[in-house]
């Protein structure tokens, strides 16, 4: 007799949880300084223009509005989301956009959609690891391509292409997560041009791109294929969770009809359609035009954070960590030293306990979850005098790692 599979499918039976998640849980802790969440800063989010907006929205509500809407969003917020990505300079029409829970909800719905059970998803060597799941979860093997300083190595990229043809390549262009990175143009162009030749439909995610601290990243993809008569297929979301705050679950598609139609379709499936009383209050948020002052806040805010953390790692963790210093977003990628010993996700838990700091590491984006020599360090969510601290405690605890890693050595 064969055993029994329990009542879960063996994909979602033998997956992990989020390691990340797992921090989490630790974060909230007395005293734990967490450099592992990739959270906004509470004290950057807009909770008055929030609560001014929610006021607006209640005064006016009518059954009407309590009502099922379009599972494309409401229209009022599509047309005010196609007005954000034009300022972006892409083009978009109101009805060229679908409205998201998150842009998570969009990296989810169009693995459903253009991936085939058994078929490639290209992605980064290191992902935000909830894209990994859901192409997982779809069914996608994940063909990796070596990624550098510079996001996607698109010249070894050819070569992938050819021999594990993949459907689907999945990119965070800006500011990645975990790396920071930021794709030059030439790259850009690169990748566009052969996602056109071998027939690959490109998910551009893009929460972070505005996110930008002394320099605007290059156009994105989806615009540059715009220009260029739209030869390949990109399917552009973006998010107001960085922007805005993530409470209100709100994300932004603009995709090429066809691949439109099967998201709404999966999103009837899924959900029906995004929370009315959020896209309200968003729609309020955004008909204020407060966005473009928020983001003129936000951005040398988040800037001093990562020139704070970068300058106390430089001070704390001199030769125990590698790292550029962060053009935008919100993480700081460091590399171990290759003397330090691979430790397990779990050894980084319990590193983060005895030292009170949570970093995560390596492990959590890469493809095989295999321990890797690098950190991921988010400057977004502490306060200054915390990011100090954490590199300090950061700092005592590494090279207390490598002092043992040398006695080891010694006595071997
Ligand atoms: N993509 C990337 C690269 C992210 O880092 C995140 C959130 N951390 C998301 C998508 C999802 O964001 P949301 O669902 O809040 O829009």
């Amino acid at each position: 007799m064969t055993a029994a599979r329990g009542p879960l499918r063996p994909l979602y039976a033998q997956a992990s949880g989020s390691p990340i998640r797992a921090m989490l849980a630790l974060a909230g802790r007395e005293g734990m300084v967490s450099l592992a969440g990739g959270h906004p800063d509470p004290a950057l989010l807009p909770a008055e223009w929030l609560r001014e907006s929610l006021l607006e929205v209640a005064g006016q509500l009518q059954g009407r509005n309590l009502q099922y809407g379009a599972t494309e969003g409401l229209p009022a917020l599509r047309e005010a989301s196609a007005a954000v990505l034009r300022q972006r300079g892409l083009a978009a029409r109101a009805e060229d956009v679908l409205i998201t829970t998150g842009s998570q909800q969009a990296i989810d719905l169009l693995a459903r959609v253009l991936v085939e059970p058994g078929e490639g998803v290209a992605v980064e060597s290191f992902n935000y690891p909830a894209a990994l799941q859901a192409f997982r979860f779809a069914g996608a093997s994940l063909v990796e391509v070596p990624t550098d300083a510079q996001g996607m190595d698109v010249e070894k990229l050819e070569a992938l292409l050819r021999a594990e043809s993949p459907r689907v390549l999945y990119v965070v262009p800006n500011f990645a997560n975990p790396t920071g990175a930021v794709m030059p143009l030439a790259r850009r162009l690169r990748l566009l041009e052969l996602a056109a030749q071998y027939g690959v439909t490109l998910i551009e995610d893009d929460p972070y791109g505005e996110l930008w601290f002394d320099t605007a990243p290059p156009p994105s993809l989806a615009q540059l294929n715009q220009q260029a008569g739209s030869p390949a297929q990109v399917a552009y979301m973006t998010s107001y969770s960085k922007v805005v705050a993530p409470a209100l679950r709100l994300g932004v598609l603009l995709a090429p009809a066809d691949i439109a139609r099967g998201v709404v379709l999966a999103k009837q499936a899924a959900d029906v359609h995004s929370g009315s009383l959020e896209q309200l209050t968003l729609t309020a948020m955004l008909a204020s035009g407060r966005l473009a002052s928020h983001l003129d806040m936000l951005r040398p805010a988040y800037a001093a954070k990562g020139d704070t953390l970068d300058q106390a790692l430089r001070t704390h963790c001199g030769g125990l960590l590698e790292f550029d210093k962060p053009r935008g977003g919100m993480f700081i990628w460091a590399k171990l030293p290759s003397s330090m010993p691979l430790l397990s996700t779990q050894s980084w838990v319990d590193f983060g306990l005895a030292n009170q700091v949570l970093v995560v590491p390596g492990a959590a984006f890469s493809i095989s979850g295999a321990a890797q020599p690098w950190l991921r360090l988010s400057f977004a969510n502490p306060a200054h005098q915390a990011l100090r601290q954490g590199a300090e405690r950061l700092g005592r605890g590494l090279r207390e790692l490598a002092a043992q890693a040398t006695k080891a050595a010694a006595n071997n």
